[in-house]
């Protein structure tokens, strides 16, 4: 790859990271006309949403699930050329938690003839019976309430609405940790109130979920790379960003690793929150953010082993969720732990063998399943940690620096870490960009 070693301005963006906000940035400018070039430092593109080779299958860094209510992303694979309706399993919200002492309780909208959401009613008092109901209706009820006030913690909350330790434990926990990757004890009400308006708070179809059928990074990555490239654009891999160049508060380009320099009109720094944070250092400094891990525990089973549904929960055990992924490779399942947590201080080899005995336990298929592989992908800085109040601390797109712009996940939007935020702020930082260079 050669980089023009150069100090003249050229009327370019440059983009620093091929994540899912990068690329949704810089496949906008690319498709209103902008040039753009988008550096990547690893080999592949995706960040935190990639492919990963396992021996011969191609599986994800880590699993993820996406909702019907993702319309930005949902838009933006379209964009790029991805048929969204075979790119995803997608199907009504049918999830069922079962636990060690509880009886298995069902989040679903299966029913022959109820409509939603009465459909989700009924199968929450069957399986929580009428109290059940009544509890999870006001903490639903309340979203509105919790969002027009001063940020408190889930268990706050939850404890404000007396919630029974039942819910707490097999529902509230659970959900916490699988959409904000944060303990409630810590978690932001707001943002999981957000959360739940948007995914159970609205039509059916904003509730479904969905599923990839392919690896992350054939999602939208690399149909994204391919977008900018027939638009004009570039995208270099291995290409590490090391140091902005900044004089009089104005970005004039940035250093590469290698020593070389590539100037721009306009830089989007689009790494993740540590990545950003080190990166703009003391030139344009911002919060330093927690972040939070998620593992993944892909266990191979012999061929034929399948769950008799998509994805079934888990609670009181260390293992949260389980995967169907036959698609990838017949017979695997892919063990999602998201959080921190004891799961952390445990080998890999003790890992597999702990969830492996809790998936014999609880889930029926794999009762008397043949395991023949297993692999552990620990995302250590998965997402950043939702905690309460980090609204406050979110920075926004257009930076105090001229010319210095910053996407990201982490950047502020009403929502936690998650390919839907990443997506639509890589595209609304690209409309600022666009409304200051059009003036
Ligand atoms: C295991 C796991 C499970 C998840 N599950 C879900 C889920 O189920 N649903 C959901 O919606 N979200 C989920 N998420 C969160 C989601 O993946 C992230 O929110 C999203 O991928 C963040 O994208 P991003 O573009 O903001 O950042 P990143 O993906 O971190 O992209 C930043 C990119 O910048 C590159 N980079 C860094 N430094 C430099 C440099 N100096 N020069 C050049 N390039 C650089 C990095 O290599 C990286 O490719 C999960 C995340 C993980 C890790």
């Amino acid at each position: 790859m050669n980089h023009k070693s150069s100090s003249t301005k050229q009327n370019t963006t440059i983009v620093i990271g091929g994540g899912w906000s990068g690329l949704a940035a810089a496949v906008t400018l690319a498709q209103q006309g902008h040039h753009v070039h988008l550096i990547e430092a690893a080999k592949q593109l995706g960040g935190r949403a990639r492919n990963v080779t396992w021996k011969n299958i191609t599986i994800d860094n880590g699993q993820h699930l996406m909702i019907g209510a993702y319309h930005h992303m949902l838009a933006m694979m379209k964009l790029v050329g991805i048929d969204t309706e075979t790119a995803f399993h997608r199907q009504s919200i049918d999830i069922e938690l079962h636990d060690p002492i509880y009886p298995t309780l069902y989040l679903s909208a299966h029913h022959r003839w109820l409509p939603w959401p009465l459909s989700l009613a009924w199968n929450l008092c069957k399986s929580a019976g009428l109290r059940g109901l009544y509890h999870v209706g006001r903490i639903q009820s309340s979203t509105k309430n919790i969002l027009s006030k001063k940020d408190i913690t889930v268990s706050e909350w939850l404890l404000s609405k007396k919630q029974p330790t039942r819910l707490i434990k097999q529902l509230w926990e659970p959900l916490c940790l699988a959409t904000l990757n944060t303990p409630i004890d810590e978690a932001s009400a707001h943002l999981l109130a957000k959360v739940l308006q948007d995914s159970l708070g609205k039509g059916k179809s904003d509730a479904d979920s969905l599923i990839p059928t392919r690896p992350l990074g054939d999602m939208f990555p690399n149909a994204a790379a391919m977008f900018i490239k027939a638009n004009g654009g570039s995208v270099s891999l291995k290409t590490r960003a090391k140091q902005l160049i900044i004089k009089n508060n104005t970005l004039s380009g940035l250093r590469l690793q290698d020593g070389s320099e590539l100037a721009a009109d306009n830089i989007i720094v689009a790494t993740s929150p540590s990545q950003t944070y080190q990166l703009l250092a003391e030139q344009a400094p911002i919060t330093k953010f927690t972040d939070y891990p998620i593992s993944t525990v892909y266990l191979q089973y012999a061929k034929h082993t399948r769950l008799n549904k998509a994805m079934i929960g888990l609670t009181g055990t260390l293992s949260q969720w389980v995967f169907d992924r036959s698609e990838q490779s017949p017979g695997l399942m892919a063990v999602v732990i998201s959080g921190p947590g004891n799961h952390e201080s445990l080998t890999n080899a003790q890992l597999v063998e702990r969830v492996k005995q809790e998936l014999q336990s609880y889930v029926d298929n794999l009762a008397n399943a043949e395991l023949t592989d297993s692999l552990v992908i620990r995302e250590k800085r998965a997402t950043f940690a939702s905690i309460k109040n980090i609204e406050a601390t979110r920075p926004i797109s257009n930076s105090s620096v001229d010319g210095l712009w910053l996407t990201g996940d982490f950047i502020a939007n009403a929502y936690p870490a998650t390919l839907e935020g990443a997506i639509l702020n890589g595209q609304s930082c690209a409309h600022q960009i666009i409304a200051q260079t059009s003036e």
